[in-house]
Parts: C-alpha cells; sequence; structure tokens
C-alpha cells in the first residue's frame, strides 16, 4: 500500500505584511464566547476583509449559558455559510466546547470585576484562549485576530487598518457607549483598562510580591500608575497614531501568527506577576516582539 501523502508548507512562504489583502493572507479570528451578541455577528458579516480569506474559531463553556450561546451561534452560521449572500461566507469555522474544573460560575460584569475574583477568572479565561489557539493556529495562517464576543462595533476595515501597522502585536482603543444621564445624551467611556504602560511603582509592587501573585489594572486599592491607553484618547488625535504597550487586553487584538509560533501565549500563572493578556504581552516582548496600541482609534463593547 502506498503511504499517505505528505503536506508540505515552507512558512517562509506564507506572508504576514502590511498588505495583507494584497497578498492574500489568511486571518484567523478566535473569539471565546460566554454569551452570543446577534450585535457581534452582524458586526462581523461587516468586516471588509475578504471573507474567504477568515477562519472563524469559537470558545464557549460548557454550561447553560454556554450552551444558550452555542445554539444561537450555530443558527447564525447555518444562515451565513448555507443560505446567505456568498460574499459573506467565511472560509471556514471552528466550534470548541470547553470543561472547566471547576466549572467557572457565570457572572455580571460588577461580579467578575471584583478583585478576589479576577486571578480564578483570569486564569480561566488564559486556558480557555490557550486551548482555542492551540487547536486552530495553521500553516497558512498569517495574522490571528482576536475579539471578544461582546466587542459590537468595530470600523469595518479592522483588519486592514490594524496590519497596516506591520506591528507582531496591536491593540485598538476599546470604549463602551452609554447613557449619560446628566447630559440626557448618548455618551462614551473607556472600557479596557488592560492596555498600559508599565510604571516605576508598578514595577516596585512587583517585587514587593509572592511567586504567585498578580498585579491587576483598574483596582483602587491596587494603585499601579500605570499609563493606560484608555485615558490616551484624544478627540482630535491621529487614528494612526501608535503607542508602545506594556500589558495588552482581549478585546480587539491583532497579532501576528509568527509570535504564537514563536510560543508566545496567555499564561493562566503569574507570569513576571501578570496573567492571560497581560502576561501575553509580556511573553512577547521576551520573545522579541514589541506590542503596541492604538489610542484612537475604537471599538466598542456591550453594555449590559
Ligand atoms: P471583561 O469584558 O474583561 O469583563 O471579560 P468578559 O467576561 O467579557 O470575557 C472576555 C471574553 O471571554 C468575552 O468574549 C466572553 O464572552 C468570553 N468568556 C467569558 N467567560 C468565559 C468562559 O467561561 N469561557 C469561555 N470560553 N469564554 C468566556
Ligand atoms: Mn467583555
Amino acid at each position: 500500500p502506498k503511504a499517505p501523502p505528505v503536506a508540505h508548507y515552507n512558512l517562509n512562504n506564507v506572508t504576514i505584511t502590511s498588505d495583507p489583502l494584497g497578498n492574500r493572507e489568511n486571518i484567523l479570528l478566535l473569539t471565546p464566547m460566554a454569551r452570543f451578541y446577534q450585535q457581534y455577528w452582524d458586526n462581523l458579516l461587516k468586516l471588509s476583509y475578504p471573507h474567504e480569506l477568515i477562519t472563524l474559531g469559537f470558545i464557549l463553556p460548557k454550561t447553560k449559558e454556554g450552551n444558550a450561546a452555542t445554539t444561537e451561534l450555530q443558527k447564525q452560521i447555518a444562515k451565513t455559510q448555507k443560505s446567505g449572500p456568498e460574499k459573506d461566507r467565511f472560509k471556514s469555522i471552528i466550534i470548541l466546547r470547553q470543561d472547566f474544573d471547576p466549572p467557572l460560575q457565570s457572572q455580571d460584569e460588577a461580579e467578575r470585576h471584583k478583585i478576589q475574583n479576577q486571578k480564578v477568572r483570569r486564569a480561566a479565561m488564559a486556558k480557555a484562549r490557550n486551548s482555542l489557539l492551540f487547536t486552530t493556529l495553521g500553516p497558512a495562517t498569517s495574522w490571528v485576530l482576536w475579539l471578544d464576543a461582546d466587542v459590537i462595533e468595530t470600523p469595518p476595515d479592522l483588519i486592514q487598518d490594524l496590519a497596516a501597522h506591520n506591528k507582531p502585536v496591536i491593540a485598538p482603543n476599546c470604549f463602551q457607549r452609554f447613557y449619560n444621564t446628566e447630559k440626557k445624551a448618548m455618551d462614551e467611556r473607556p472600557y479596557d483598562f488592560n492596555n498600559w504602560q508599565d510604571s516605576p511603582t508598578a514595577v516596585e509592587l512587583a517585587k514587593k510580591m509572592g511567586p504567585d501573585d498578580i498585579l491587576l489594572e483598574g483596582y483602587a486599592d491596587m494603585a499601579t500608575y500605570r499609563a493606560l491607553m484608555a485615558y490616551m484618547h484624544k478627540a482630535d488625535g491621529l487614528r494612526q497614531e501608535t503607542v508602545p504597550l506594556d500589558g495588552v487586553g482581549g478585546a480587539a487584538l491583532l497579532v501576528k501568527a509568527d509570535v504564537h509560533r514563536d510560543g508566545a501565549m496567555f499564561p493562566p500563572f503569574s507570569f513576571y506577576h501578570l496573567i492571560e493578556t497581560e502576561g501575553f504581552a509580556k511573553m512577547a516582548k521576551r520573545l522579541g516582539w514589541q506590542p503596541f496600541g492604538l489610542p484612537n482609534y475604537k471599538v466598542y463593547h456591550y453594555n449590559e
């Protein structure tokens, strides 16, 4: 009997450039999903990057809430991939279900942001991201776009716009729309505080910590004095302005696939006193890949 054919991939032929569209580069769009939001899916469909070059990957928890989200997601997938217009159809779609041990409690925004819940939550999220990444990253992947399931509004040219900067890791600024009762009008506020530049205070705090302790951002009782990208936004600022970052969030994040191939993942443990996406930024840096952020390029998070 003949031996099965061997698939050869020359990674040097998989380009990762500032013109992914011109070079027909494959994008892997990864979303950990606890809840399904229709606006998230509608926004995906509006992405102007050729859908035939985009593979979608999802990981959902095996909880009641996760089951409901999976059902909703599959409904939309069937609609888009089978009966919808050809141009909307994605190259392929992968759905993973994950058991957590112990199972993660479903939590509302206030509950999951409590400091004592953060380490366990962030560790579980890191493992979910790693499982999703390591089962879906392929030899032809050029870029990985991390996009949370509650990021419901982005510019349609998101992929092209982020890739144009040709940075190993790049994060737009994640805001949230809300009704401002004082102004009696819709307004917006910064949401993601995980995109930051380090501070001497944070470095000193970390030095005094135990090996398993982690620094968290956005908590009054742990003042780090880091420079948060959330607050670097300027109304009249250039959308192309970039700033170097030491920590990143995962709400929306474009990563050159080579950064992940080199081994940069989401540490589910204290790595330089950082965890998950912030630990990922540190690991990328240690591998020689400097993360950047776009303070004036906004995407929007759902308002619970
Ligand atoms: P926050 O916005 O920083 O408060 O974090 P979220 O709770 O929104 O979580 C970030 C992303 O992970 C979102 O896309 C969630 O839908 C998703 N997510 C949250 N919890 C879980 C979980 O237990 N398992 C998986 N697979 N995804 C989750
Ligand atoms: Mn969120």
